[in-house]
């Protein structure tokens, strides 16, 4: 299934520095965030035998129920980092936004990956817009049209080209959160005043096909797998399915976006798991649109339909382990479920539980619930992924759990 394993590239500034020995099990590994992507971390880290430590701010988070140690402290806290690097063979991060300072920190004393260089590219989307533009003659794929708007003139400048387009806050933007779709300059200037005037990208809106996602591993030796392309459903800006292998997915397409995600971990020096996310235009160009430095939500599918699952390769390679094999076993189809869920039906505005057990009795579910207690529309309070023998079985699932859920399918 489109699987790549184990290629070597030479394109590592770590290659000249010895490699480290592997931090084997009982080791303790620490992640920065403890939300459910540290959650499923500290479940994968620990089935191999490692003990973790979260670091996280909130009062009560979903990794914090699991990890064997929760240090509760800010994101930049001196001594709660100095703790984190005391305790752990090495650290990584499930928090896209940590300031890379803190990851520099953390890695004057243990071994950090991702590391605060990569990780700070793809924090700064005119970073990393730059970055994949300048990759482009080795990866192939170019990122859309766009501009950096900083000022009221630079909305003077804009090239009638650029609209209809996007506007997107340079940092901190997620699930579609700090983005404003616009037609027109009025709309720009509208949309950048209500957004305060921080620094955004504005970005041509461009005709998707369909959307795709790479998930790839790379070790500090070099090494590197790519996991089947995955194709992505986003409704409101948030990712409502991930199909595996998807359905709209031409083998000449996939092979294109995973040389091009290859090529672009590779000159990134990057270390860990990294997502990057493409556009298939309805002109059949690859779009590269952005990078996620660690595992990402269209790569839980692997936890149950991968030999080796994203959480745990995140694993392998922060503890110099060899990478694992990224073979998917089953044809798999993911549904996010958000806290929708808990308000659709009879029960109006009360939040009531959905009926697991009738999600269970479906044929290939796989529930992740994270551990939150406090559903609200558009939050991610788990996902369910159904394996089957065929592709069409996974989705006739998936069509039936949106039913039992309340969720148009
Ligand atoms: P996330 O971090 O959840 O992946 P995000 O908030 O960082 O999302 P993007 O991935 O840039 O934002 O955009 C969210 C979605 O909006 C995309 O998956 C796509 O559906 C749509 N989108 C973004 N940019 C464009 C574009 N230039 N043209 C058309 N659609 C776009
Ligand atoms: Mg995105």
């Amino acid at each position: 299934m489109n699987a790549v394993n184990n290629e070597r590239d030479q394109n590592n500034e770590r290659d000249q520095k010895p490699v480290l020995p592997s931090a084997n099990p009982p080791a303790w590994l620490g992640v920065m965030g403890g939300g459910q992507l540290g959650r499923m971390f500290a479940q994968a880290a620990q089935s191999m035998g490692y003990q973790v430590a979260v670091l996280e701010p909130a009062d009560d988070c979903p990794a914090a129920q699991v990890a064997q140690q929760l240090i509760h402290a800010g994101y930049t806290d001196a001594a709660g980092l100095d703790a984190l690097a005391a305790r752990c063979a090495a650290v990584t991060t499930e928090f896209e936004n940590v300031p890379a300072a803190s990851l520099e920190r953390l890695a004057g004393s243990v071994f950090v990956a991702p590391g605060a260089a990569a990780v700070s590219v793809a924090q700064d989307r005119i970073a990393e817009k730059r970055f994949l533009a300048d990759c482009a003659p080795r990866s192939g794929v170019l990122p859309a049209p766009h501009k950096v708007i900083a000022s009221l003139a630079d909305i003077d400048a804009i090239g009638d080209d650029l609209l209809p387009g996007i506007l997107k806050t340079v940092r901190m933007g997620y699930d579609g959160k700090g983005q404003v779709r616009v037609a027109s300059r009025a709309d720009v200037r509208a949309a950048f005043e209500a957004m305060g005037q921080v620094t955004c990208l504005l970005e041509k809106m461009l005709p998707l096909a369909y959307e795709v996602s790479v998930l790839t591993v790379r070790g500090s030796d070099g090494a590197s797998v790519v996991y089947p392309i995955a194709e992505n459903v986003h409704r409101d800006g948030i990712l409502f399915t991930t199909t595996v292998p998807g359905p709209n997915v031409a083998p000449e397409c996939a092979a294109r976006a995973q040389d091009a995600a290859r090529a672009i971990v590779s000159e990134l020096g990057y270390v860990g798991v990294l997502c990057i996310e493409f556009f298939v235009l309805t002109d059949g160009t690859l779009v590269v649109n952005e990078m996620a430095p660690r595992p990402h939500n269209s790569g839980h599918y692997t936890i149950d339909a991968c030999v080796t699952s994203q959480f745990a390769q995140q694993v392998r390679a922060m503890a110099r382990l060899p990478l694992g094999d990224v073979r998917q076993h089953s044809p798999a189809v993911m549904l996010n479920i958000l806290g929708d869920a808990w308000f659709d039906g009879a029960a109006g505005d009360t939040a009531r539980e959905p009926a697991w057990d009738r999600i269970c009795a479906l044929a290939g579910a796989c529930l992740h619930l994270y551990g939150k207690d406090d559903p609200r529309r558009g939050r991610k309070m788990g996902h369910v992924t159904f394996v089957a023998p065929t592709l069409a079985q996974a989705q006739a699932q998936l069509h039936a759990a949106c039913l039992i859920l309340g969720i148009a399918p």
